[in-house]
């Protein structure tokens, strides 16, 4: 009953008509998409998404478009193109988590609109913090009720370490139900991980004062680092990554960082581009204002001792 009870709270919270629990969202991307599409129908990814809708798209048999990261006009073309198939399914992060930039789903919905396409999200990257009660992307960008499905994780935000779902419309719900392989032939979530996650919830679904402590923690290291003379990419996410291009530098700074007390990860060539290594900041609920401007000040002293600031 604990775990009906939390299908029910995470329906609720995304204002959707049901929910499935998995046991990560790596299983609940993995069991979408070939439980919902068959060869018949389309599926059009960002380049950029997540390994895991990667291979969930890889185990169905629809036919496959990759438009360019959040290239409108190159999504557009592969929709015409795709009006030859039954069925077309958008899929996208909501949230990119290497640059902590966010899809424009109004512009994407308005094409799903145009070209009869569903909309699916990943918000791992989103749920509990974007958006002004911090339910994810689609609130953030005021198309609640265009997005047709969301994928999310319980491990990210909602603090469980563990746990996936995936919530939308009853009947595609249902069918996830009796079709979907890592649901039917895998275990249910350990019951101290669905106590955690429904508490979270409850927080969130209390008040949005944790999901507006995000926002302003958020603006206040972007302008912070920013006024400080780094580049930060992405915009209005707390997942900041400071940019410094050499992926031995990036790494350097990082374990001074660390020795600072700060624990932030270097990351380069192949996990990102060849000459976009970065360190990526995650801005938490639990930071005060004071740990932000200590991270600043750390981040300028490291960066002028290694120069990446004059
Ligand atoms: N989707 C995205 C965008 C992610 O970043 C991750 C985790 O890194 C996942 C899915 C997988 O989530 P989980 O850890 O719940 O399997």
């Amino acid at each position: 009953s604990i775990h009906k009870d939390l299908e029910e709270k995470i329906a609720r919270f995304h204002q959707r008509e049901d929910a499935i629990l998995y046991a990560s969202c790596f299983d609940a991307n993995a069991g979408i998409f070939e439980a919902l599409l068959t060869p018949e129908d389309a599926v059009l990814s960002d380049e950029l998404n997540h390994a895991s809708i990667i291979d969930g798209i890889r185990l169905c048999k629809a036919n496959k478009y990759r438009y360019k990261h959040m290239d409108m006009q190159d999504l557009e073309a592969k929709l015409q193109d795709a009006q030859k198939h039954r069925l077309r399914l958008v899929a996208t992060d909501g949230a990119f988590s290497m640059d902590g930039d966010i899809a424009p789903l109004r512009e994407i919905c308005q094409l799903a609109q145009k070209y009869d396409a569903l909309v699916f999200i990943d918000e791992c990257h989103a749920t509990g913090f974007l958006g002004p009660n911090g339910r994810g992307t689609d609130e953030l960008l005021g198309v609640m009720d265009k997005v047709t499905i969301i994928n999310s994780t319980l491990g990210k935000a909602l603090g469980g370490a563990a746990g996936g779902y995936t919530t939308g419309p009853k009947p595609l719900i249902d069918l996830l139900r009796q079709r979907s392989r890592p649901y039917l032939f895998s275990n249910s979530l350990p019951p101290a991980v669905v106590g955690c996650a429904s508490k979270a919830l409850d927080l969130l679904m209390e008040s949005n004062a944790i999901a507006q402590s995000m926002a302003a923690k958020t603006q206040r290291f972007r302008s912070k680092m920013t006024s400080a003379g780094f580049t930060i990419s992405g915009k209005d996410h707390p997942i900041c990554p400071v940019m410094l291009g050499d992926a031995r530098l990036a790494a350097v700074m990082a374990d001074d960082m660390l020795n600072r007390g700060i624990y932030v990860i270097g990351f380069s060539y192949p996990v990102v581009p060849k000459g976009k290594a970065r360190i990526r900041v995650q801005i938490s609920a639990v930071h005060s204002d004071e740990d932000i401007d200590r991270c600043v000040e750390a981040f300028t002293e490291v960066g002028q001792k290694h120069g990446a600031l004059p």
